[in-house]
C-alpha cells in the first residue's frame, strides 16, 4: 500500500502543472479581480443566485455523507443486512447496496429538488419535473451498476482469497479504473445525452485545421443536447486512445461566436495534448489500488461478508469527500495548463477573456468564492483567476 501511495504521490508530483503558464511575467502578474471584469449587475445576480442555492446544496451533501456514516459505521446497516442471512451472498450484496444507495438518494432528493427549483427560476435550468426525475433515475441507475460492480469484484475475490485478497483487488480496481474511464464516453454519457457529428462547415474546417496544426488529430467533433437540461456552457474532451473525442455543447454553439468557439475548442486540445484524461485515469487506477488495501488493513477478510457493505459504502463515500481538495487542486493546476495552450494556441487573448466572461455570466458562476468553498469545489480557476492568467500571457507576449 506504502508503494501504491508513493507511486500515486510521485505521480501527481510529478504530473500536475504547478506553474501552468510559465515565465516570467512583465510588470508583475495580474490580480485576480472581479469587479474588473464584470458589471456590478452581473456580480449581484451571481451572488444573488449562490445565496439562494448554497444553503440548499451544502444540506443536500451533509445529507448524503451523514446517512451512509449512519447506516455504515453503526450497526444499523449491519443488522439490517443481517436478515438477508438465508439468502445468497450475492443476493444480500445487491440488496444490501440497493437499500443503502436508496435511502441516501431519498434522503438528499427534497434537497435537490429545491436546488432544481432555484436554477429555473434564474433561467438555468430548462428542464421540466419529467425530465429532472429521469436525471435522478439514471444517475441513481448509473451509479448503482458501477457501485455493485465493484464490490462484487472485491466481495468475490474476498471470499476466494481470504488473506490475500487485496493484491487481486488492488488490480482489479485498477483495471476497472481505466476500463470505465475508456468505456465513458460511449457507455455512461449517451444516457444523459446525445450527440451528433458537428456537420461540416466553416467552424469544424476551422477546428480540424487548428487540431491538425497543434498535431492532435481529432477523430470526429461532436454536439451534444445540452440546451435540454441548461443554458449554461461547455465543452469537454473525454476518454482516450481511440474513444477519445471533442464534445460542444449545443448552448455553446447558440451563443458565441465562432473566434470564441475556437478559443474554448483551443482550451480542450490542451487536454488532449497533455492526455489528461490519461493521466487522471491513471491516477485515480492508482488511488483505488491504495483504497482497496486501505479497505484490507481496515477490515481484513470481514470484507467476504454482506453485512460489511454499509461500512465499505460509508467509508467510500468519506475518504471520496476527504480527497476532493486535493483532486480540486490537481484539476485547477490541469485547466490552467489548458487556458495556457489555447492562448499559445489561439494567440487571442482577447477572444479568450471574451469566452471566459460569456461561460462564467451564462453559467452563473461564483466569481468571488470564499475560500472553503474553492478549495473543496472549485476544479476550474474561478473565472476571474482565468481572465488574469490571459492578461499575463498578453503582458509576456506584447510587442
Ligand atoms: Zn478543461
Amino acid at each position: 500500500m506504502c508503494l501504491l501511495l508513493l507511486g500515486f504521490a510521485a505521480l501527481v508530483i510529478i504530473a500536475t502543472p504547478w506553474h501552468p503558464l510559465p515565465g516570467h511575467v512583465p510588470g508583475g502578474a495580474v490580480r485576480p479581480d472581479a469587479a474588473a471584469d464584470f458589471t456590478p449587475a452581473q456580480v449581484a445576480r451571481e451572488t444573488a443566485f449562490h445565496d439562494q442555492i448554497r444553503p440548499w446544496g451544502l444540506s443536500g451533501l451533509a445529507v448524503g455523507l451523514l446517512v451512509p456514516a449512519l447506516l455504515g459505521f453503526t450497526p444499523i446497516g449491519a443488522r439490517a443486512v443481517d436478515r438477508l442471512r438465508r439468502r445468497r451472498w450475492v443476493v444480500q450484496v445487491v440488496a444490501a447496496t440497493v437499500g443503502m444507495t436508496l435511502v441516501t438518494t431519498l434522503a438528499s432528493l427534497p434537497f435537490a429538488a429545491r436546488e432544481e427549483v432555484i436554477l429555473r427560476r434564474f433561467g438555468l435550468s430548462t428542464q421540466g419535473w419529467s425530465g429532472w426525475w429521469s436525471d435522478v433515475g439514471r444517475g441513481y441507475a448509473v451509479g448503482l451498476v458501477g457501485t455493485l460492480v465493484v464490490l462484487l469484484v472485491v466481495m468475490a475475490l474476498a471470499r476466494r482469497f481470504p488473506r490475500r485478497w487485496w493484491v487481486a483487488a488492488a488490480g482489479a480496481g485498477a483495471a476497472l479504473v481505466v476500463g470505465g474511464s475508456f468505456a465513458y464516453p460511449v457507455v455512461v454519457e449517451p444516457v444523459f445525452n446525445s450527440f451528433h457529428s458537428l456537420p461540416a462547415g466553416e467552424l469544424r474546417t476551422r477546428i480540424l485545421a487548428m487540431a491538425a496544426r497543434d498535431h492532435q488529430p481529432l477523430g470526429d467533433i461532436l454536439v451534444s443536447d445540452a440546451s435540454r437540461r441548461t443554458t449554461a456552457e461547455n465543452a469537454h474532451v473525454s476518454g482516450f486512445g481511440a474513444s477519445r473525442r471533442l464534445v460542444l455543447d449545443d448552448t455553446l454553439l447558440a451563443k458565441d461566436t465562432p473566434q470564441e468557439i475556437l478559443v474554448v475548442a483551443a482550451h480542450e486540445l490542451g487536454h488532449a495534448k497533455h492526455d489528461d484524461v490519461l493521466t487522471g485515469t491513471v491516477e485515480g487506477a492508482l488511488a483505488v489500488a491504495a483504497a482497496m488495501c486501505a479497505l484490507f488493513l481496515l477490515a481484513g477478510d470481514r470484507v467476504a461478508r454482506a453485512r460489511s457493505v454499509p461500512l465499505v459504502l460509508a467509508a467510500y463515500a468519506v475518504v471520496g469527500f476527504a480527497v476532493s481538495p486535493l483532486s480540486n487542486l490537481i484539476s485547477r493546476h490541469i485547466e490552467a495548463r489548458a487556458d495556457a495552450h489555447a492562448l499559445a494556441l489561439t494567440r487571442d487573448p482577447e477572444t479568450f477573456v471574451a469566452a471566459q466572461r460569456k461561460l462564467a455570466v451564462t453559467g452563473l458562476d461564483d466569481l468571488r468564492p470564499s475560500t472553503v468553498l474553492y478549495v473543496l469545489f472549485f476544479d476550474h480557476p474561478s473565472a476571474p483567476e482565468r481572465i488574469a492568467m490571459a492578461r499575463d500571457w498578453e503582458r509576456q507576449h506584447a510587442p
